[in-house]
């Protein structure tokens, strides 16, 4: 409670100033400010971008860690115990720069604090090492969490990183950074890189001296670095890239409808929808259907939009001006086209945008993910679900899938035939539950290995595991 108590929790309203933590002199370079989503009058803070000589001041300065596998895990179990100390900054953080709901913060933290010890542990288990560098990019939707699970992957396994948070959220990567030095990672081992995509993210996915780059973002992000990593990289380099998804679920006529519902309004509008797992497009069986939307409509009126600080909100604002600038466009373009099927309203300050639902014939109807509380339906009859299941494969990514039915034939049936990385069946359909879940996802959704799981640290080795 002390996290969210305004009068205690000085984090949330100081202004933090952040500068890329390298190891050198850094060059002087405009400072930008970084603003509250949900209250744009708010700036959490300013941030200096790094620059081209900074980059290259902080990679002729990286190495790998030349700590022993013991050492490198007992350090990373402080970071650990420093993200869980320092709660309430990194709470207010989480909040106001990324406009986050307090479940959501919550569940980030311990994500993040699990990602830590997971691969502290993993990494003396399998007795990984390796001396090279790795470039970590991470997106802002899990600010904390992703960009904590990719950095703790590689020191662990003996790698120095170059870290570049997403341009929305490095106020959070810095305080973050911060804590790692502070435990006792060199300032050389990691270093932290605040910039934009195409000059900071594009050096540091292009170097010959980097020998892997860990990716979380969109697909055709994933595809500009291989391309760059393809033209000036040794064959040898990795690319682990965790990329979009067009999730689908399936609801038949035997699945319990409260249970349904409830998975499906989490799914679909917890975090405003911002998550890469997120469900994007319905299958209700159609005789089912008008008893059901009903239902799910009606739980849609329940959900409190507006500031992710109030404790009864469920769904805060999206990230930025422009990310509901986006939705808001697509939004109305279904509008217009009568495919509105259900719609709430939103605060007028803020970048918020109302959940709602929209009518397809089909998931093939979807040429993007869309990137918002934005829930697609559709319908089906009983002895089409062997299509459905070739339509959701035709979309070519693979990231999550739910599915609601009592039938366990058809579960097995199901589950053998679609391609998807996460499969959840009777519960709601998000990432990973804990750090240490397994997570990510095929085809254009990443190249695997998943995240949290035993295969992840071995691609950050350069040697391979001692078995
Ligand atoms: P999103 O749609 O989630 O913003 P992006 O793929 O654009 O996804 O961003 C994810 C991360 O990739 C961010 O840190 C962003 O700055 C970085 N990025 C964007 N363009 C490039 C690039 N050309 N090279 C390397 N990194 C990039």
């Amino acid at each position: 409670l002390v996290a969210i108590d305004k009068a205690r929790n000085p984090h949330l309203s100081a202004t933090f100033v952040s500068k890329p933590l390298i190891s050198g002199v850094l060059e002087k370079s405009k400072l930008l400010p970084v603003l509250n989503p949900s209250d744009p009058t708010d700036t959490v803070g300013t941030v200096q971008q790094a620059t081209a000589a900074d980059v290259a001041t902080a990679l002729s300065a990286a190495t790998p860690w030349k700590a022993d596998a013991s050492e490198r895990a007992e350090i990373l179990c402080r970071v650990a115990d420093l993200y869980e100390e320092n709660f309430g900054k990194l709470f207010a953080l989480l909040s106001r720069e990324a406009g986050k709901i307090q479940l959501d913060v919550v569940g980030e933290l311990r994500e993040a604090v699990d990602f830590l010890r997971f691969y502290a542990a993993e990494s003396l288990k399998q007795n990984a090492s390796s001396a090279g560098l790795f470039t970590c990019i991470s997106p802002w939707n899990f600010p904390l969490a992703i960009f904590t699970g990719q950095i703790s992957a590689a020191l662990a396994a003996g790698n120095g990183v170059l870290a570049k948070p997403a341009e929305q959220t490095p106020l959070i990567a810095v305080a973050a950074v911060a804590l790692f030095h502070e435990a006792g990672v060199p300032r050389k081992v990691l270093q932290l890189l605040p910039g934009d995509g195409p000059t900071v993210g594009a050096a540091l996915t292009s170097d010959p001296r980097i020998s892997g780059v860990a990716f979380t973002g969109s697909t055709e992000t994933a595809q500009i670095i291989r391309r760059a990593m393809a033209a000036n990289m040794e064959p040898s380099a990795t690319l682990i890239a965790e990329t979009g998804g067009l999730n689908a679920m399936i609801v038949d006529s035997t699945a319990l409808p409260e249970q349904a519902v409830q998975s499906i309004v989490e799914s679909a509008f917890q975090s405003a929808g911002q998550r890469c797992s997120a469900l994007r497009c319905l299958y209700v069986q159609e005789d089912i259907a008008p008893h059901f939307t009903k239902m799910l409509f009606g739980a849609m009126d329940e959900l409190a939009i507006g500031n992710p600080w109030e404790h009864a909100t469920d769904v805060g604002p999206v990230i930025d001006a422009e990310a509901k600038a986006d939705i808001d466009a697509y939004v109305s373009k279904a509008r217009a086209e009568g495919r509105v099927m259900k719609e709430l309203k939103s605060p007028v300050e803020g970048f918020f945008v109302a959940p709602v639902a929209i009518h397809v014939n089909s998931i093939a109807e979807m040429e993007r993910e869309i990137f918002g509380p934005v829930l697609h339906i559709t319908t089906f009859k009983s002895h089409e679900i062997d299509d459905v299941v070739a339509a959701i494969n035709a979309t070519g990514y693979g990231l999550t899938f739910g599915l609601h039915t009592r039938i366990d034939d058809r579960v097995q049936h199901i589950v053998e035939r679609l391609h998807a990385g996460n499969i959840y069946v009777n519960r709601n359909q998000i990432g990973a539950v804990v750090g240490s879940q397994p997570f990510g996802g095929e085809g254009l959704s990443g190249t695997g290995p998943k995240a949290g799981g035993p295969h992840y640290l071995p691609r950050f080795c350069k040697s391979k595991t001692k078995e």
